[in-house]
């Protein structure tokens, strides 16, 4: 027999997140997730299911039925837009401008597709020229895959022309939306987004595990005519539907994260009732009054100003300060992190994030004093 460890509660504090995710969770998400867990087949709970979709609908600016929540983080929706789609042999124009386009490089050879891949510079958004001309010299190209938000740069690319030139060509779009969804404007049916896939812990302000995802009706078309069956059991969303929109005949796929649900239908209830453009409108304003601050405490941004996320601020570190010691001062001292560089960045610039619930005056305040205290 082991002996029984001895541990005490883990009690987190209270920490002001401005990283790249997760971000600062609304204080009725929290209380809507400790509400008491019912039985995932409860007539109660699917409907609040049926709520969900409509609202997760909304979010996406979307009529499509195949509409849903992955009960895994946003790299399982990654995955779940590629698997679902990609057969062996299928030719994929990926564009890569950070570590996410790589990682759908890497989805799309893991399902034994062949990836052409679409370089763009670090901070630099997707190069519509570049994507236009590698759709002309891959005419066996099925999909065109691209980041909308690149969390690891800072940088938005313009989704409406990319999804635009996808269909110019008889590809269908697959669209990383994981920092996008709700920060920034996206309307997947009027731009024809085909496959869709995002996180709940960015822009919603929700708790992490969950992954929204949407597939239009021409997407939904080309999984029912694979030939070879979905590799992933539990990514199959030929199988996961019958529980999502099965209505009162919802039948078991696996048991659903009940009360992280709960907390994704309050976070989408919170953005509907502020409604789509206003949250758009006020990642923008507060984007305004950061970077005029960092602006102030000399700190100068990665990317262009025609293509930066508001709700990514991605800085160069000043030269001599020490990167990991400040960002643990903050954390230590202030109780606030933000994030670190990834991949290229690493140990060269850091990202503050203004996501969701994040992008409020006050957190502004606390993180510029702090940043301005610690560096002093
Ligand atoms: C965070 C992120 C992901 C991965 O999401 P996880 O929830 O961490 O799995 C994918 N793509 C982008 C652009 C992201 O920012």
């Amino acid at each position: 027999m082991l002996n029984p460890p001895v541990v005490s509660a883990f009690l987190p504090p209270r920490r002001i997140l401005m990283g790249p995710g997760p971000s600062d969770v609304y204080p009725q998400v929290l209380a809507a997730q400790s509400r008491p867990t019912i039985g995932h087949l409860d007539p109660l709970f699917i409907g609040m299911m049926d709520e969900l979709k409509s609202l997760l609908q909304y979010a996406f600016q979307t009529k499509n039925d195949m509409t849903l929540a992955v009960s895994a983080p946003g790299s399982a929706g990654m995955e779940t837009c590629f698997v679902n789609l990609l057969e062996p042999g299928d030719t994929v124009i990926v564009c890569r401008n950070g570590v996410f386009g790589d990682r759908m490089r890497q989805n799309v050879e893991r399902c034994g597709a062949e990836a052409i891949v679409v370089d763009n510079a670090w901070g630099e958004p997707v190069d519509p020229h570049a994507v236009e001309a590698a759709l002309v010299a891959n005419p066996k190209a099925k999909y065109l895959a691209f980041v909308h938000a690149e969390t690891s740069t800072g940088a938005l690319s313009d989704a409406k022309t990319l999804c635009a030139l996808a269909r110019k060509f008889g590809c269908l779009s697959i669209v990383d939306a994981v920092t996008s969804l709700g920060g920034v404007e996206l309307k997947v049916d009027e731009w024809g987004i085909d496959a869709i896939y995002s996180g709940s812990q960015k822009c919603l302000s929700c708790v992490p595990g969950l992954s929204p995802v949407s597939f239009s009706p021409a997407a939904v078309e080309k999984i029912k005519q694979r030939k070879t069956v979905v590799q992933s059991w539990f990514l199959d969303q030929s199988l996961v539907m019958n529980y999502w929109s099965g209505g009162a005949k919802r039948s078991y796929h696996h048991t659903a994260p009940v009360n992280t649900l709960y907390a994704l239908h309050e976070s989408l209830r919170l953005l509907a009732q502020e409604g789509l453009e206003n949250a758009w409108q006020r990642h923008r304003d507060m984007h305004k009054i950061l970077k005029q601050e960092l602006q102030r405490l000399g700190l100068e941004f990665v990317v262009a100003e025609e293509s930066r996320l508001p709700q990514l601020n991605t800085v160069y570190i000043p030269k001599g300060v020490d990167d990991a010691a400040i960002r643990k001062q903050l954390l230590v001292q202030y109780n606030l992190e933000i994030g670190a560089g990834l991949g290229e960045f690493a140990g060269k610039a850091w990202r503050i994030g203004l996501m969701g619930y994040a992008a409020r005056r006050e957190n502004i305040v606390l993180c510029i004093k702090a940043l301005e205290n610690v560096l002093a």
